[in-house]
Formats: structure tokens, C-alpha cells, sequence
């Protein structure tokens, strides 16, 4: 048997009429940037996620960024964030010109730590960034109440997390803005880049707005500098197709993610990533820790199962941050989850005799010297 990773066009092939024909009527009405399905998908995906407002835009990368830029947040800033991310959302913080300044995540859920947030304010402090990681919401109560005591706008990256909950609450719906990713691997993903960002903050939506398209009130007069950061109407129209099955794909991911749960349960090696409390998991990742993992990958690898590492270094030990001068020891949590996270195979169209198969293989592997 052979598990792949992920499997994009298996997807595509269960959607295919309905996105050719969303893509047949923007090509044939060449609404290439802005129109119709732009302004539909955005309102369809705010509703979604319980906000008011949702702007495209042309990644994540550039939703993160242009919701710093709108929060005028600048040189000489700082932006709170875990360095158990990928690397765009500090990056995004340094194309701002502000500094990047990191909090250590949780072991259990690899989510930012409440318990060291207040401890990294500053009053440079501009933005606070927890990040809904492998598509469970940080512990969202606690890091709003520290932030709305300092006056602090929270910025949620809900880049892997679209549909996830917070005792009730959906990610995009808590922080002042959220920013979402839509890459193809997302669990809504186009069919290149893009991304958005969902807020109820009329004035907000209205900047992010302008800034997304050079700052411009016409064609041709510009009320700010702002960036070529649209989502293109061929996207928009792919995404706005693909939401109508948002919630029939996670409720699969759901499912074959209970069902590791239940296999794994007796493998005391193998243990699951955990969100906290009373949250819905919408399993971008399935995440486990293994002690020996660099010896596990070869030899699921030959047994035909495709396994991801999400994250192997944690941000603030990368090359790209050595100039923060944060060594080995200096976020104990996010450098041991770097040593032994694995993301097994998960994606709604998996066959279903997938979780069995990967279970039994590291049952045979795992603690018997691998
Ligand atoms: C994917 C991702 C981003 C960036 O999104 P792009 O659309 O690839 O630019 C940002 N943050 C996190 C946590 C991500 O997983």
C-alpha cells in the first residue's frame, strides 16, 4: 500500500465540473483583477469565519504584512511571536522594518505560551501574533486578556486554521485582524498563491483595501503608497467554489484524525500534538512527537508512507535570524519540537484503510530500535 502525503488532484477530480466552469466565466468575462467573484468570495468567506469584513490578497505572506502596515506599525516597533512557525510570519514583521520579537510555544500544542507573554512586553510592543499552528487555535483568552491590558492589537495567523474554533468562537473572529493563507496544500487552497484578511474593523478593512492596490482612490490618483498585494479574480472564483466544501473536508480530516487518536493510543512513543481545551481542531497537520526521528523517516519512507516535518529548526535558530543572537537553550519548547515532530498523511479523500496501515508500520518501528 502506498500513502501519500497529501493528494491535490484527487481533490480537484471530486470538484472538477464546478471548477472549470467558475474558471470558464472568469476568463470568459476577463474580470482578471477585482469583479465579480472577488467581491462574492470575500463576502461568503467573512461569513465564515463570523467577521464583517474579508480582503483578498495576493498570499499570506502579503496578508501579514499589509495588517502591520495598516496597524502603522514601522522602524523601531516590535511584533510578538513564536519561532514554532513558518518563517513568513516573521518575515513579514521585518519587511515592516520592525523588530521580531519571540515568545516560546507551548510543548502540548506547539501554540505561543501564554504563561512568558507579559514578560516580553514591551512599550515598543506594537502587535501580539499568536499562531493557530497545524490548525489548532492558540489559547486565545488569556493572550487577549494580556494584550488588551497593555492596549496591544492582537494579530491572529489563521493561515492554518480556516473553520477552527475557540470555545465557540471561529478563528478570524477574535483578534483585530487575521490573516489567512490560501496556498494550494491549505485546507482552502487555491490553485496558486493567494490570501486574505477577516476583520470587523470597518476603518481597518477599508485601509487594508486601499493598500492592497497602490493606494488608490481612481485609476489613476493615489491617496497613499501601498503594494500590488491583490487576490486575481481567477483565485477568488477557485476559492469561492472550493469553500462550499470547506466543512465536509475537515469533517473528514476530523475523522481520520480521531481514528490515529484511537490507534496511536497504546504506542506511549508516539504522542500526539494537543490542543488546549475546549477547541475545534480543523487538523491542517496531524503532528506527532517521536523520540528517533531521523532514523523513523527513511524506513516509513520505504514503506510507502509519505511524512512531513513541520518543523525541523525552529525560527530562532535559522540562519535567516542568527543576527537576533539567540542561541541553542533559549526557547527550550519550539528547539525540542524541532528535534521530534513528524505530520503523518492526512487529507479528507485519504483511503480508508490509510490511519491502519501508517499506525501498524510505526507500531513495528517505533521502539524496536529504529
Ligand atoms: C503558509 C503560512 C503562511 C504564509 O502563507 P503564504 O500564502 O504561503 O504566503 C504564514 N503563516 C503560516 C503559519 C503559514 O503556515
Amino acid at each position: 500500500m502506498k500513502v501519500p502525503f497529501n493528494d491535490l488532484k484527487a481533490q480537484y477530480h471530486t470538484i472538477k465540473p464546478e471548477i472549470d466552469a467558475a474558471m470558464a466565466e472568469v476568463l470568459e468575462s476577463t474580470a482578471f483583477i477585482g469583479g465579480p467573484a472577488l467581491t462574492r468570495f470575500e463576502e461568503n468567506f467573512a461569513k465564515f469565519c463570523g467577521a464583517d469584513h474579508c480582503v483578498g490578497l495576493a498570499s499570506g505572506t502579503a496578508a501579514l504584512h499589509i495588517a502591520f502596515a495598516a496597524l502603522d506599525i514601522g522602524p523601531g516597533d516590535e511584533i510578538i511571536t513564536s519561532p514554532w512557525t513558518f518563517i513568513a510570519t516573521a518575515e513579514a514583521i521585518s519587511q515592516t522594518g520592525a523588530n521580531v520579537k519571540f515568545v516560546d510555544c507551548r510543548l502540548e500544542d506547539g501554540c505561543l505560551d501564554p504563561a512568558q507573554l507579559e514578560a516580553a512586553i514591551t512599550p515598543r510592543t506594537k502587535a501580539i501574533v499568536p499562531v493557530h499552528i497545524y490548525g489548532q487555535p492558540a489559547d486565545m483568552d488569556p493572550i487577549l486578556e494580556i494584550a488588551g491590558r497593555h492596549g496591544i492589537p492582537v494579530v491572529e495567523d489563521a493561515a492554518q486554521a480556516h473553520g477552527a474554533e475557540y470555545k465557540g468562537r471561529r478563528v478570524g473572529s477574535m483578534g483585530r485582524v487575521a490573516c489567512f493563507s490560501f496556498y494550494p496544500g491549505k485546507n482552502l487552497g487555491a490553485y496558486g498563491d493567494a490570501g486574505g484578511i477577516v476583520t470587523s474593523d470597518p476603518d481597518l478593512a477599508h485601509r487594508i483595501a486601499l493598500l492592497r492596490d497602490h493606494g488608490r482612490t481612481t485609476k489613476y490618483e493615489h491617496q497613499v503608497e501601498g503594494f500590488a498585494y491583490r487576490l486575481d479574480g481567477l483565485q477568488a472564483a477557485i476559492l469561492d467554489a472550493k469553500l462550499k466544501h470547506l466543512d465536509a473536508w475537515t469533517e473528514g480530516r476530523r475523522r481520520f484524525a480521531a481514528r490515529y487518536d484511537e490507534l496511536l493510543a497504546d504506542l506511549p512513543d508516539v504522542q500526539p500534538l494537543r490542543p488546549y481545551g475546549n477547541v475545534r481542531h480543523v487538523y491542517h497537520l496531524y503532528v506527532v512527537r517521536v523520540p528517533e526521528r531521523e532514523a523513523l523517516l527513511p524506513l516509513l519512507s520505504e514503506r510507502g508512507i509519505g511524512v512531513g516535518v513541520h518543523y525541523p529548526i525552529s525560527l530562532h535558530l535559522q540562519p535567516a535570524y542568527a543576527r537576533l543572537g539567540l542561541g541553542e537553550g533559549a526557547f527550550p519548547n519550539s528547539e525540542r519540537l524541532g528535534r521530534e515532530v513528524m505530520s503523518l498523511p492526512l487529507y479528507a479523500e485519504m483511503d480508508e484503510r490509510a490511519p491502519e496501515y501508517v499506525a501498524s508500520a510505526l507500531k513495528e518501528l517505533v521502539g524496536a530500535g529504529a
